[in-house]
């Protein structure tokens, strides 16, 4: 489903990701760990194509990214991409930024965008919400907001970057859940996380990236039992 092969990239002469490669299958939870600074957010960008990379190819179900973000936005609408802080538009209602993408990318009616918008504000039990503005929401809530408006547009995968990280502890659990929900209802997922209780749950595989490098790609239990890498082994013992 996502395919990445030999990817690099540099911020000006400082080299972020060096030769990483990573084949995420149909259906698989992958999640990415490492060390401030490792480049897992760059990763993910580049796998949305959000930056623009120097070497390497990724692959979004069978079609090839293009290296230029413009050229990119076609095959970047099929992935959906949910940040740390949760920017959803301000100045509009939970409704409208749910269907907002919806009308305007994928060119559906306004009818058919609200219904889409209103089944997955009930699945995520915000349906009463939707006439709010985002700052009369807590941040939990706010965060399964950015969820549902990327699974609006009815993504093959989606990509998570410390999606909870910027929540207070209360709040976290109720963004895991729906991510656990969507993890066993067979999408595609790319999480960067520390909630390591939510990879051991949901994650078939982790990556763990340390100075813009994959330094080990595990099977989950695996990975927890008995790292292969010094590094990886080093990390674990510092955030478990
Ligand atoms: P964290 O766990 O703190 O979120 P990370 O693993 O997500 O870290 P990245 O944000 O991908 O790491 O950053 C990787 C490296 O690239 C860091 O050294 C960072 O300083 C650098 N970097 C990131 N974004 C930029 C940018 N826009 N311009 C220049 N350097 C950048
Ligand atoms: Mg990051």
């Amino acid at each position: 489903m996502i395919r990445i092969e030999g990817l690099s990239k540099s911020y000006g002469d400082v080299p972020v990701l060096r030769n990483c490669s990573l084949d995420v299958a149909r259906g698989e939870v992958v999640v990415i760990c490492g060390p401030s600074g490792s480049g897992k957010s760059t990763f993910v960008k580049c796998i949305n194509g959000i930056e623009p990379v120097q070497a390497g190819r990724i692959a979004i179900d069978g079609e090839n990214l293009p290296s230029k973000p413009a050229a990119a936005a076609r095959v970047r609408a099929r992935v959906g991409m949910v940040f740390q802080h949760f920017e959803l538009y301000p100045h509009l209602t939970v409704l409208e930024n749910v269907c907002l993408a919806q009308i305007h990318v994928l060119k559906r009616s306004r009818d058919e965008a609200q219904e889409k918008a209103r089944s997955l504000l009930r699945r995520v039990g915000l349906a009463d919400k939707e006439a709010s503005y985002p700052a009369q929401l807590s941040g939990g809530q706010q965060q399964r907001i950015a969820i549902v408006r990327a699974l609006a547009m009815d993504p093959v995968a989606m990509l998570f970057d410390e999606p909870t990280s910027a929540l207070d502890p209360e709040m976290i659990g109720e963004v895991l859940a729906v991510m656990l929900e969507l993890a066993r209802e067979g999408m595609t997922m790319v999480v960067v996380t520390h909630e390591m209780g939510f990879a051991k749950a949901a994650a078939d595989r982790v990556v763990f990236m340390d100075q813009g490098e994959i330094v080990e790609v595990a099977e989950t239990a695996r990975f927890f039992a008995e790292p292969a890498s010094e590094r990886a082994r080093l990390f674990l013992s510092r955030i478990l």
